[in-house]
């Protein structure tokens, strides 16, 4: 049986930051994850600058192309025509193809490609699969984490399930401003049109789950609406909105809302239910529970959800922005 003495399961931004940060302290660490790295994963990948901060990195450091984002918001009919997006400091978009890469192999932990499934205490420490052995367990393995699966109570709640459609592809000549659209009549969610520094672009639509069953309308008949209002906008020509394939992906805000630790194990980023529920913003807080993490276990800390900064459209629920949403028909032209 393989042993270390923190096992990380997942190698994403919570994971590897985890990672990162227990190597610096000289701890041993390995990690695993079931895909191996690069691996895909679905996300419009904006940062703020608090999560390029938290890192201890500078943009300069970044080996990819980063973008800093000029956003523009369409609340329609918002009090004092609000379009600019209210958070303290810049925000950039990355890829995460490259992003999750590069900060895994930054954390120059050991990763194993293994799939987890079962996991049970031995002692003050936890056995996995009859294959590892550690007496740290950090779950990181995103909003459907074994280890909180195995080892803490609580199942995330159905009804803040959010199904989302997503395309990233190359748009040369994309426009550079960020676009986000927040809906109330029809559909109930948003949408997001995010160019990256590469000549790529990121653009999807999610809504909560439970919308489309109790309304019976079908996200990729929201997902075609929306490519349209991007063509009246100027953002996306008609032949590649009509060719379009968005891929579709299930994923759960704030539904676990349990404990994040319990004896040696630990729970961080997605798997402790710590993307906002306003805007998804969920890169920042899985890096920020990564490093407290790895300081707790280091003994050099405490562990707890309160200590987890929440913030992006200043904490404001989105319910509450809905109120004051009044859609006027189709979406601003971009200017
Ligand atoms: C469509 C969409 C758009 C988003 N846009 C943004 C955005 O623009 N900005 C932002 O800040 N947040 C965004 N988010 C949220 C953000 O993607 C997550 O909050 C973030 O990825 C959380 O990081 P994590 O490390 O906790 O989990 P993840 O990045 O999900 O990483 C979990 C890792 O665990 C591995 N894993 C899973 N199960 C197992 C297993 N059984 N065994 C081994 N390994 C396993 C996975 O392979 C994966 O590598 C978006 C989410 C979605 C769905």
């Amino acid at each position: 049986m393989r042993y270390a003495e923190t096992i990380i399961v997942g190698g994403g931004p919570a994971g590897s930051t985890c990672a990162a940060e227990l190597v610096k302290r000289g701890q041993d660490v390995l990690v695993l994850d079931k895909a191996g790295f690069p691996r895909l994963k679905l996300c419009a990948g904006w940062i703020t600058q608090k999560a390029v901060d938290d890192l201890g990195e500078t943009l300069d450091g970044y080996p990819h192309p980063i973008l800093k984002l000029d956003i523009r918001t369409y609340f329609p009919k918002i009090p004092f025509g609000l379009n600019w997006f209210p958070t303290p400091a810049a925000n950039y978009s990355i890829r995460r193809t490259e992003f999750d890469h590069w900060l895994l192999e930054r954390s120059r932990a050991p990763v194993e490609k293994h799939a987890v499934k079962a996991i049970v205490r031995d002692g003050e420490g936890y056995v996995i699969d009859d294959t590892y052995r550690c007496r740290y367990l950090v779950g990181a393995g995103g909003t459907m984490c074994p280890v909180r699966r195995n080892l803490f109570d609580g199942t995330p709640r159905k009804s803040l399930q959010i199904a989302t459609l997503e395309k990233e592809f190359p748009l040369p000549e994309r426009s550079d401003r960020c676009h986000l659209y927040f809906f109330r009549r029809g559909l109930r969610g948003y949408a997001w049109f995010v160019p990256k520094g590469n000549g790529h672009v990121n653009i999807g639509l999610g809504g909560k789950s439970k919308y489309f069953k109790n309304s019976g309308t079908n996200i990729h008949d929201h997902f075609r609406d929306f490519l349209g209002d991007l063509v009246v906008q100027g953002l996306l020509d008609e032949k590649t909105a009509g060719s379009m394939k968005a891929t579709g992906h299930p994923y759960f805000m704030f539904a676990y809302e349990g404990d994040v630790r319990r004896d040696n194990c630990f729970l961080i980023g997605d798997s402790a239910g710590l993307a906002s529920i306003d805007l998804g913003e969920g890169i920042g807080p899985a890096i920020e529970s990564g490093m407290m993490a790895a300081a707790a276990i280091c003994g050099d800390g405490v562990y707890t959800r309160a200590g987890i900064t929440h913030y992006s459209l200043g904490g404001v629920p989105l319910r509450l922005m809905q109120r004051f949403y009044r859609p006027k028909g189709r979406m601003p032209q971009a200017n």
